[in-house]
């Protein structure tokens, strides 16, 4: 285990810079029971710092196992009234949210996908209102992770269980920054490092990107008045929070309409419980039209099938190959880690605060303007040391923005 006062600085960078707790704020905190301790360093610190109430949302891998196994087929096509209610009550009052992930990313391998489909998408819709305060920014929310005995062996499978999450431990404090000797001064420079590269881009307005590198040849286009974030976002109410920690990345969403070609991953993807590798996506006009994989077909087949918009992208994040996560050389199994060490896309649901105005915008707007609307947001990794990008301009004139895994221009 790793010391207390490690643990005691993450949960003060969580809270000061993922979501900027404020003052007679209450906290939501979505946990792992394995994570007890670090979860009650977080409700202590919390209240230290004037949070009105912690609420913890305890989750459990073994149970949810044995539900997916056992429980009859019609709880699975049912989202509770009651836990939809509590996160949008939360929600209303303005409360902020940490999720806390840390599945064992071979949690679900050998429950029938059919059941897990059935199970995400009920959740998907029961959730709907809830997804909106997230991806708009209207609450302030992050993401985190702390290691747990199966998440921490499937990473260093050579070793002790107690040496592998000492190792994990290792790993995600020097990616969130917490070894160093001020986390708040360096998340600030990072920031505003990724602040830069984002504030370039958007200068830059490219009609769309091409992406190429063994096995991707995908042409993306970009909407009018596409807005590239990064880092810090704002919420509605103006504070300053970082939704992701850790965050390495730019990203923007693609137009619905226009993506064309093909694109390979190159990590495997932990989507629910279960993993897809080595796949490869073929789009035409924004939707794919083909489709393979080694690992995972199903589990592809049923995420396509989902919905209208599971077949469009919703996101297109730009992660130089210097990133601390892929400089690490590990696979984390764990999406929050993966994306942030390589360039990725996501299937469904685009950010409406990724266009001009597009958090005021209803739904018919944002399709007209090429926002991708969907039930899933499903980020997997495209990117590696071999992937150049160019932008190309409105009068068809071609600029690189990557070359060789890492940006072409210097910020
Ligand atoms: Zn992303
Ligand atoms: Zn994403």
């Amino acid at each position: 285990m790793v010391e207390r006062i490690i643990q005691e600085k993450y949960a003060d960078i969580t809270l000061q810079k993922g979501i900027n707790l404020q003052k007679n704020q209450t906290l939501f905190v979505t946990a792992p029971v394995e994570g007890a301790e670090f979860a009650r360093i977080l409700a202590e610190k919390a209240y230290g710092l004037g949070a009105k109430n912690v609420h913890i949302n305890w989750e459990d891998d073994t149970i949810t196992k044995l539900k997916y196994t056992n429980a009859a087929e019609e709880v699975m096509e049912t989202f509770p009234e009651w836990r939809k209610e509590m996160q949008e009550s939360f929600a209303e009052e303005g409360a902020a949210f940490v999720s806390i992930h840390a599945t064992d990313p071979d949690l679900l391998n050998e429950v029938d996908p059919n059941r897990i489909a059935k199970a995400s998408k009920a959740a998907g819709i029961a959730l709907k209102n809830f997804r909106e305060y997230m991806m708009n920014d209207r609450v302030t929310w992050t993401v985190i992770s702390i290691p747990t005995k199966a998440w921490a062996k499937k990473i260093f499978p050579n070793q002790m269980d107690e040496e592998a999450v000492a190792s994990l431990w290792n790993e995600i404090i020097k990616m969130v920054r917490v070894d160093q000797d001020d986390p708040v001064t360096a998340w600030d420079e990072h920031n505003n490092n990724l602040q830069k590269a984002h504030e370039y881009l958007n200068e830059k307005q490219y009609e769309k990107l091409i992406l190429k590198a063994p096995g991707t040849n995908l042409e993306v286009g970009l909407p009018k008045g596409h807005i590239w974030q990064g880092g810090a976002a704002v919420s509605e109410k103006g504070i300053v929070f970082n939704p992701n920690l850790p965050t390495e990345e730019v990203f923007t969403a693609p137009h619905k309409y226009n993506v064309n070609g093909t694109v390979s991953s190159t990590k495997p993807l932990n989507y629910g419980g279960t993993l897809i590798d080595n796949f490869q996506l073929t789009f035409k006009d924004g939707e794919v039209v083909d489709y393979k994989a080694e690992q995972g077909q199903d589990v592809i087949k049923h995420l396509l099938e989902n919905d209208e918009g599971s077949r469009r992208l919703g996101e297109i994040a730009l992660v130089p190959d210097e990133s601390p996560i892929s400089q690490s050389g590990l696979i984390f199994y764990n999406t929050l880690f993966d994306e942030n060490a390589s360039c990725h896309i996501a299937l469904g649901k685009a950010y409406p605060t990724n266009v001009e105005g597009g958090a005021d915008m209803n739904e018919a707007e944002l399709d007209q303007n090429g926002i991708n609307d969907s039930m899933v947001h499903v980020d997997f990794m495209i990117g590696s040391n071999e992937m150049d990008i160019d932008g190309v301009k409105e009068d068809g004139t071609h600029e690189a923005v990557f070359r060789n895994g890492t940006w072409a221009f210097s910020l």
